[in-house]
């Protein structure tokens, strides 16, 4: 299917692409005294040998020029369901007087979302061009989970509850008819 006008293509990718159910990250890096955070949903595991994550970063984004440097380390909190005024918050150029989420120090040193439902401390290894975005490789020093439901987003929507479907004896014919 064709479209004309760039920009409703892009919307329609984005739309499509949407369709595709993921978890909420938050970047955080430390410089100094500073401390500055992004959301991302574009996070996927890459590596088991060695511990390898990805990111995709908008050349737009502040979080761009602070993952610029070689080595750089930062942080990628999981958010947790109850989570999502923090996914907002993270999410785009400041808006009003949001206080700003409590954060722990991973390895004593390096910050990430209090009460995640997971977070990896990495540094990263590459950067590859891609587009409008930087998608950084880092590897993975350090790792933790708790026992809590995951923030998903999909739609352009977060939802904060999932629920277990039951088998669908019916699939294997249906991948067989489409
Ligand atoms: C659901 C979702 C998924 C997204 N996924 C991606 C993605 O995968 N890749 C991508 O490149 N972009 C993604 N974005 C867009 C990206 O989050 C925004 O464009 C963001 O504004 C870019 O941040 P920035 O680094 O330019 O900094 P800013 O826009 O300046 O900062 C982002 C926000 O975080 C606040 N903030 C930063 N540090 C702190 C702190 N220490 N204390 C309190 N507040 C702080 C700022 O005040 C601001 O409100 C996503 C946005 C959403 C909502």
């Amino acid at each position: 299917m064709m479209d004309q006008d760039p920009r409703e293509r892009q919307r329609r990718f984005r739309r499509t692409c949407g369709k595709f159910a993921t978890g909420i990250t938050i970047l955080m890096v430390k410089q100094g005294p500073e401390i500055h955070g992004m959301t991302a949903n574009a996070f996927m595991s890459v590596s088991l040998e060695p511990l390898l994550v990805a990111v995709s970063v908008s050349h737009l984004s502040k979080m761009h020029a602070y993952l610029a440097a070689d080595n750089v380390v930062f942080t990628i909190s999981v958010l947790q369901a109850r989570q999502r005024m923090v996914a907002e918050l993270f999410g785009r150029p400041h808006h009003g007087q949001a206080p700003a989420p409590a954060l722990s120090l991973v390895d004593g040193a390096f910050p990430v979302v209090a009460d995640a439902a997971a977070w990896f401390l990495c540094h990263k290894q590459q950067g590859v061009e891609a587009g409008d975005h930087t998608i950084v490789v880092a590897g993975v020093d350090d790792f933790g989970e708790r026992d809590a439901p995951p923030l998903v987003f999909y739609r352009g929507e977060y939802f904060s509850q999932l629920r277990e479907e039951p088998e669908d004896e019916t699939l294997e014919f249906l991948l067989l008819e489409q």
